[in-house]
């Protein structure tokens, strides 16, 4: 199975991420836990990417592409996996498409996690990330609603968007999240 999981920074959706994995017995493909080991190894990748992730932008398109298609190789991926982080934008999520299409497994499922704004503000700030200040924080916050809340869009026409309230506490949003799997 494949599922992308989609949500704004802040909206708890690394601990949610983890708990989905277990449920559908797949593995976890994070981007951004992937970028952060590039950088903490000092890879090339890791260097290019650095000044974008602390900047509160996107990484280049074609050096995200690179990791997933690294990533699909992997056997263990063969039966499916969490897309958490990715795709951020409309283009990463037609060459997701395409990168599915061309192995005959098209993605079966999109979530999104849903809390407000000023929620997410509050928790940022609390869980004290390295490229969690109030800077990167609000670049984020814009990078989302400008180029990932499209991206809900492009699934919600494809029929594959659940959303899901991500209000509450954290075993309160899994039931949630385990009703739209049907698990
Ligand atoms: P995350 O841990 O998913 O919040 O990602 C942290 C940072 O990594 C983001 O602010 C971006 O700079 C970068 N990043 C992670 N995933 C992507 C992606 N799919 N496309 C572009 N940049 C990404």
């Amino acid at each position: 199975m494949f599922v992308v999981f989609i949500g704004p920074p802040g909206a708890g959706k690394g601990t949610q991420a983890q708990r989905l994995v277990e449920l559908l017995n797949v593995p976890h493909v994070s981007t951004g836990d992937m970028l952060r080991q590039a950088i903490s190894q000092g890879t090339d990748l890791g260097k290019q990417a650095q000044n974008y992730m602390q900047a509160g932008k996107l990484v280049p398109d074609e050096l995200v592409l690179e990791i997933i298609n690294e990533c699909l190789d992997d056997p263990r991926l063969q039966n499916g996996c969490l897309f958490d982080g990715f795709p951020r934008n409309v283009e990463q999520a037609e060459a997701l498409d395409q990168l599915l299409a061309n192995r005959n497994t098209p993605l079966n499922m999109v979530l999104e996690l849903q809390v407000e704004t000023q929620e997410l503000v509050r928790r940022m700030l609390a869980r004290k990330r390295p490229d969690d200040t109030s800077e990167t924080i609000s670049e984020r916050l814009i990078v989302y609603k400008n180029q990932t809340a499209p991206v809900l869009q492009y699934y919600a026409e494809r029929n594959l968007l659940t959303a899901i309230d991500g209000t509450g506490t954290p075993d309160e949003v899994f039931a949630r999240i385990r009703a739209a799997t049907g698990r």
